[in-house]
């Protein structure tokens, strides 16, 4: 349920309204938009009486139930105003939202040794991307494959973040180790096999960082919201969906179905940024490009693209990472799409 003050509701007015209703037993949360004051309620709302709720103040301009089983998730808790991202780097503040330039992932699927990260930081960084992503804790399907440097990564993760200035973006596999990652990280990624993980998700919100919430590789747009949902619930508003593509009937061609159809899709449902990850998507790089493309046109609000220095020998997700001079090329390729939907900032470079 959200209750929709008028413009303009004095401050006091707010309060009392939020008050009586702690007094009714609920739990009132006051967002304040661009124009307006909100309180949302979330709880038990079911058997409450909207006009009643209407009656405690000539302030209240509606009250609205939100059907939807996502509360703090959806559009309507927002009063349709999407919701920015704001994340500190060392190379100064990087927002992912609606309608703010599109904003560039890129880096290795796992950390290997500190020449291959720092190497691979600085390029993506010269090519226009504003954060390394790279894994030091990997989610394998088989337990004889890879793992992870684990701590030992995070380590040189920082190095490659001095050295760049970009924004790190990490997974977190198990709750023990969000403190140490979150050292690091500027984003906590939480991956597609956790997705529904739900005591991850809610020690995940109740730390500050902001969060990259990849979609399950089954999961049904309503789970994952609801899985946002946790994180939102327990106190973290900044949480980024990252759709990774699906399974569908048909792997044999490509490692998952890319589904473009969340991008207008989730614009109906939520206020959250939207990221688009080709690369576990489609699984090969050369189809990369053509779905990165396609998300920037689809309207998605940032990218995530896995590169490595020599993918042929990467120790994980080799067949579907970019060099880092196929990904020098698709970014001048995203430019043109970019520009073409107004959501493309020169890079620092190119102003030099
Ligand atoms: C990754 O980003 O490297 C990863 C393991 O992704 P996903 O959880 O989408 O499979
Ligand atoms: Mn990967």
């Amino acid at each position: 349920m959200i209750v929709v003050m008028k413009v303009g509701s004095p401050e006091a007015e707010v309060k009392r309204v939020s008050e009586e209703l702690t007094e009714w037993g609920l739990s009132p949360e006051k967002i304040v938009g661009k124009h307006k004051v909100v309180i949302g309620l979330v709880g038990d709302t079911a058997s409450l009486d909207p006009l009643r709720i209407q009656e405690l103040s000539p302030y209240i301009e509606y009250v609205l139930a939100v059907e939807k089983p996502f509360k703090r998730a959806s559009l309507e808790y927002r009063q349709g105003e999407p919701t920015d991202v704001t994340v500190p780097t060392p190379n100064g503040p990087v927002t992912i939202g609606r309608n703010q330039p599109i904003v560039v992932v890129a880096g290795p699927c796992s950390v290997e040794n500190e020449e291959m990260i720092i190497e691979t930081a600085l390029r993506v960084k010269a090519a226009g991307a504003q954060f390394l992503r790279g894994g030091a804790y990997k989610p394998r399907t088989s337990p004889y494959a890879f793992q992870g440097h684990g701590e030992s990564a995070l380590e040189l993760l920082a190095a490659a973040r001095e050295a760049s200035g970009l924004g790190i973006i990490t997974e977190v596999m198990d709750s023990p180790d969000i403190a140490k990652i979150a050292e690091v990280a500027d984003v906590l990624q939480v991956g597609a096999r956790n997705m529904q993980n739900f005591s991850l998700l809610k020690k995940i919100g109740a730390q500050h960082k902001p969060v990259l919430l990849k979609r399950g590789m089954s999961a049904t747009i309503e789970e994952w919201l609801m899985a946002a949902e946790y994180i939102l619930a327990a106190g973290n508003p900044n949480v980024i969906l990252c759709e990774r593509g699906i399974r569908t009937f048909d792997r044999q061609y490509a490692r998952n179905t890319l589904d473009l159809s969340v991008l207008p899709v989730l614009k109906t449902l939520t206020h959250l940024p939207i990221m688009i990850d080709p690369s576990h998507g489609t699984g090969k790089s050369e189809y990369v490009p053509a779905m990165a493309m396609a998300a920037i046109a689809g309207g998605t609000d940032s990218l995530m693209i896995e590169v490595h220095p020599n993918p042929a020998k990467a120790l994980s997700d080799g067949p579907q990472s970019l060099t880092p001079e196929r990904f020098d090329r698709l970014m001048e390729e995203l430019a043109v799409i970019g520009k073409a939907v107004g959501r493309w900032e020169q890079p620092a470079l190119a102003l030099v």
